[in-house]
């Protein structure tokens, strides 16, 4: 088995294999861009490291036959004394996870070769700058010394030095940093610094191997939903040097604006600088376009490779460069993240500039992304106080009160607070702060530093680099420019699509993309960039290649019409206990719950009969024309009764003041007797209906008879009756004769011919496993994923998420809440087996889902593989269910 691939032998589709990183940086070699030389180690390596605690026997033969080839290359070797070769050892995982793992930088340097470094760069300073850093990242990421050691060190020497900037320190104030810094290494670890380049870099590939299993890592790849047993590899790059003065920097760069989608020019530079120093935010960035002034020949010539990586790509990318005394090297390319209104924008723009088609352009944006659209956005406002303006790094309108480092943020978010999370600028350890938090406020930092490529990809609100407000972490404090103080707990407003930040809470509007739903926006209008006609283009597309339908779950006219506003093509469950609240109707509930005999129940029915009746006509108006599917009553009954302890403490004071109420000692007996330990599996569903005569019967009759009076009036209503929480056919065959009784009766009493299809929800794993026989009384299956998960996990969802799932998220039992995605393996398994069993029975049955899974974008593409017909989701939901339906058919 091969562990090590060079450069010029890998490509970008080795993601697997080569991580990111490497597969890109092997693609840009083999495109003809200056990369430094250099080689990968595969994620294969990682896995076996990690998993047996040493390196797979061949791998550090191979290691030093590549270093070998690389040497002989670069006409120089590890770490030797009079002209070292020095390289990078880069983490780089399948997916990008930004600052999640470990990088050192300037491996080979040592008491020896650093003399060599001089006499090569002919720059004393630079040389021992380059080991004071190595010793440092070493110390901090491979030797797990604690890094505000080596910071404090350093604060010193430049506070000795009478400067706050670290360019101010000189050759002999670093190299004695380096004899300060290989102390503390000492001190803390009992050993020496390792003067051995070869040993030095193996032990930086382990620390690398070892990041993927750090804290930060593991808890981004949860947020991310990346599995945790891919590995990183491994890059070994020599280095080129961007600090080797004022002809030198580093930068990073997009080819068009992440936040917006923008064509441009995009990014930060830092001169004399190394890597890290960029995204860190240590000193403040010049915007990209200064370059142009300062070496005009990288600069075109990056121009030039960032419109080659674009047409390559086939999208945007982002970039990481420096540039050695004029010379432009390129050290990272990827498909660059982006916020979901770029997204939506940068796909159609590429389908316009003939580089992908529209399927491609589809398979481009998420319903994620979509819903993210959907938020509100701040209302300009005369009244708002702006306090401050820093960069749009990521979109939305976030209000929160300050806090100042991650732990308050966690802390106070837990207890129900909004928080808005405020740094000078944000590291890996903040991610805990930044995923607790409504937004993320910083003072330093460009589009590229970690708050705000972290707060882009989970799609929070950032506003960065707000350079007017000073902030003071340790005080908690954060000063506008013009003196006012704010404390931690103070409201304020950020708003990531303009980088301004408000006093207070500001008011919100609802979001274009929703306006443009909801049709009081057209879709050729010109808001926010042409956000809207590219969702319009990529939703007609998505709808005319979808094969599933997407429904609403809707109860009422009102959201049945916002539903089809949204698109919705008809409603896929309807519930009807809420036509059996309200004072008046209350009443008649509990009549029908105390009648001991047949009059008084149907007295109480057939009070309730014209308001139902009533409820219909109007969804069937919103509806005309389309499905509409009708659950009979679902929960149990006692949820239409008083509480019982309410109701136990209004009979005592009556008994006390010796004016017992009749009624009331009833339906306390009543309650008592329905009463259930675990009501979610007690008297519910097709139970109710069939141990409370005439019940289901009143609610089908109130469906027939406005079905047929639409009718008779000229509209075309198509009601289904559903059955809820069936477990054997015998349920639906009783119910079904009742049902076809009453149907034929409206029927003649109406002289309308009505053809109102009754089906059931498989909800149960028993109804799931006999849904072929099920299918014999059934003509539609609807299945109601929200209970079928409970059953088949045995999970009880209104207990269960606050008890022990993040117990279970966090041991990985499952990635994702069941409740949230379909499990695909459990449950799915049940839905695949009742699909195939129901249409082998009954050809032409009809397949839908109705469970929260029904917006769900995962779900949405498992419904698509199973075949069902349509799903059914809420009507907020419907855009999201369309768009991934879409994308499920390409
Ligand atoms: P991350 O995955 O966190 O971005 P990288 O491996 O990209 O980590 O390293 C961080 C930075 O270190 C890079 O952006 C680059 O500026 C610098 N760097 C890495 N390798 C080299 C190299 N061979 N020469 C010069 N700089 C390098
Ligand atoms: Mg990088
Ligand atoms: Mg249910």
């Amino acid at each position: 088995q091969k562990f090590v691939y060079s450069f010029t032998e890998g490509n970008k589709d080795l993601k697997d294999l080569l991580g990111g990183k490497g597969a890109n940086l092997a693609e840009m070699t083999n495109l003809g861009l200056p990369v430094p030389p250099g080689f990968t180690i595969t994620t294969e390596a990682c896995k076996v490291f990690l998993e047996t605690g040493t390196e797979p026997t061949s791998l550090h033969e191979e290691i030093s036959a590549h270093l070998d080839a690389l040497e002989q290359e670069m006409g120089k070797q590890l770490g030797q004394a009079d002209n070292p070769l020095l390289v990078s050892v880069r983490s780089g995982a399948k997916f990008s996870m930004p600052g999640m793992m470990d990088t050192v930088l300037n491996i080979g340097l040592s008491d020896a070769s650093v003399v060599g470094l001089v006499a090569q760069s002919g720059n004393e300073r630079f040389a021992w700058d380059s080991y004071r850093r190595l010793v440092q990242m070493f110390g901090k990421t491979v030797l797990g010394v604690d890094g505000e050691l080596f910071e404090e060190a350093l604060d010193e020497a430049k506070h000795a030095k009478g400067t706050t900037s670290d360019l101010d320190l000189d050759a002999a104030d670093l190299k004695q940093l380096v004899e300060v810094f290989k102390g503390i290494v000492e001190r803390e670890t009992g050993r020496a610094f390792p003067q051995d380049p070869r040993e030095q870099m193996d032990l930086a590939i382990h620390a690398v191997f070892h990041s993927w299993n750090g804290d930060r890592a593991r808890l981004y790849r949860r947020q991310e939903r990346i599995p945790n047993d891919l590995g990183t590899a491994v890059n070994v790059c020599s280095m080129v040097f961007g600090n080797l003065g004022e002809d030198s920097g580093t930068g990073v760069a997009f080819t068009r604006d992440p936040s917006t989608g923008a064509q441009g020019v995009y990014g930060d530079y830092l001169s004399n600088a190394q890597g890290e120093d960029v995204v860190a935010g240590i000193r403040n960035t010049l915007p990209l376009s200064e370059l142009e002034k300062l070496d005009k020949k990288s600069y075109d010539e990056l121009m030039a490779i960032m419109q080659t990586l674009e047409t390559h790509y086939r999208d945007l990318c982002d970039i990481e460069f420096t540039i050695e005394r004029g010379k432009l090297w390129m050290l990272q390319t990827r498909v660059g993240k982006r916020t979901a209104a770029a997204a939506f924008r940068i796909a159609v723009q590429l389908v316009d500039q003939g580089l992908i088609d529209l399927d491609e352009a589809l398979m481009r944006v998420t319903g994620g992304q979509l819903s993210q659209l959907m938020f509100p956005r701040f209302a300009p406002n005369a009244e708002s106080k702006q306090i401050g303006r820093g960069l749009a790094a990521s979109p939305g309108a976030a209000i929160g009160k300050i806090v100042f480092d991650s732990y308050t943020a966690v802390k106070w978010s837990r207890s129900g607070e909004k928080v808005i999370l405020v740094r000078r600028e944000t590291n890996p350890d903040d991610l805990d702060g930044m995923i607790a938090a409504e937004g993320i406020l910083t003072s330093r930092g460009g589009k590229t530093s970690h708050a705000a490529v972290v707060a882009r990809g989970m799609g929070k609100t950032c506003v960065c680099g707000a350079e007017e407000l000073e902030v003071d972490t340790k005080r908690r404090r954060m000063t506008t420019a013009d003196g006012l103080e704010l404390e931690e707990g103070d409201v304020v407003s950020i708003d990531g699509a303009t980088g301004k930040v408000y006093l207070g809470e500001v008011p919100v509007l609802p979001s274009a993309v929703v306006e443009y739903f909801e049709g009081t926006l057209h879709a050729g209008a010109d808001v926010q960039g042409g956000l809207v006609q590219a969702v319009h283009r990529l939703m007609s597309h998505a709808d005319g290649r979808r094969r599933l339908a997407v429904r609403a779950n809707a109860d009422n006219a009102e959201d049945g019409s916002r539903a089809r506003r949204y698109g919705a093509q008809g409603i896929g469950l309807c519930r009807t206990e809420h036509m059996f609240l309200g004072e008046e109707r209350r009443k008649e509930v509990e009549h029908l719950i105390l009648a001991d005999n047949d009059k008084d129940r149907e007295a109480a029915l057939s009070t309730l009969l014209p308001l139902q009746k009533g409820d219909f006509l109007e969804l069937f108006q919103a509806m005309d024309g389309l499905p509409v599917t009708v659950r009979l009553l679902d929960p149990p009954l006692h949820e239409f009764l008083p509480d019982i302890t309410e109701l136990s403490v209004r009979v005592a004071l009556a008994e006390a003041r010796k004016d017992p109420n009749e009624n009331d000692l009833r339906l306390l007996q009543a309650v008592h007797k329905l009463h259930e330990q675990n009501p979610m599996l007690g008297l519910r569903g097709v139970r109710l209906g069939l141990v409370i005569p005439g019940l289901f019967g009143m609610q089908v009759r109130a469906i027939a008879e406005a079905a047929a009076e639409r009718k008779l009036a000229g509209a075309d209503p198509r009601p289904e009756v559903m059955i809820p929480l069936v477990g054997t056919v015998q349920e639906l065959e009783l119910v079904r004769d009742e049902c076809e009784r009453v149907l034929a009766e409206v029927a003649q009493s109406t002289g309308v011919q009505l053809d109102i299809k009754l089906g059931t929800m498989i909800e149960l794993p028993r109804a799931a496993v006999t849904a072929g026989q099920i299918a014999e009384a059934a003509e539609f299956f609807s299945f109601g994923t929200n209970d079928l998960t409970q059953t088949v996990w045995g999970f009880s969802r209104d207990d269960v998420e606050a008890s022990f799932f993040t117990a279970y998220l966090e041991k990985g039992i499952f990635g994702v809440s069941p409740f949230e995605t379909i499990d695909r393996d459990g449950v799915g398994a049940l839905v695949k087996h009742a699909v195939q069993a129901g249409r082998a029975t009954r050809p032409d049955l009809k397949l839908g889902v109705c469970g929260e899974h029904g917006g769900d974008p995962e779900s949405v593409h498992f419904f698509h593989e199973v075949g069902l017909d349509y799903v059914s989701c809420s009507p907020f939901r419907i855009p999201v269910a369309r768009l991934e339906a879409g994308r499920a058919a390409i």
